[in-house]
């Protein structure tokens, strides 16, 4: 169960399908920790996602349940997807969106990464 107080994870959620490739994605990245793929409606000229490949609904889900192998290969798995990317140099944003006010769509634990030009100030 989520700790978060979201519902149960949906294994027919839209990333959980892409997981297991029954919908397609442009993936760019993958490792038995992650995926990545390009957002299929960018909000920046670098927007992509990445996905533990562990059943996680949220933040809260993954850092408080997933073991510490899953957590640190995922998170190098961020890094790594975004060097690839050719963003180390100029620099980037991760988010994640929790729940109903951080406005979650999808409910398997994913960061958005953004680049591709000055992102400017958080929440503008
Ligand atoms: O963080 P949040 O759940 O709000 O974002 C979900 C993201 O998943 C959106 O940016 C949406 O464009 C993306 N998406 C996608 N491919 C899908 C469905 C959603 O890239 N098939």
């Amino acid at each position: 169960m989520p700790v978060s107080g979201l519902p149960p994870y949906d294994p027919g959620n839209v990333f959980a399908r892409i997981l297991r490739s029954e919908i397609p994605a442009k993936r760019i990245y993958e490792d038995e920790h992650a995926l990545a793929f390009h957002d299929i409606a960018p909000k920046a000229p670098v927007h992509v996602l990445v996905i533990p490949k562990g059943e996680y609904v949220s933040v809260a889900d993954f850092s408080a349940q997933a073991g510490a192998e899953a957590v640190a290969g995922f998170w190098r798995a961020v890094g790594e997807v975004a060097r690839q990317l050719g963003l180390e140099g100029p620099g980037y944003r991760v988010l994640t969106n929790m729940g109903p006010d951080g406005g979650q769509e999808v409910p398997h634990f994913h960061v958005h990464i953004f680049g591709g030009r000055a992102l400017g100030p958080m929440l503008s």
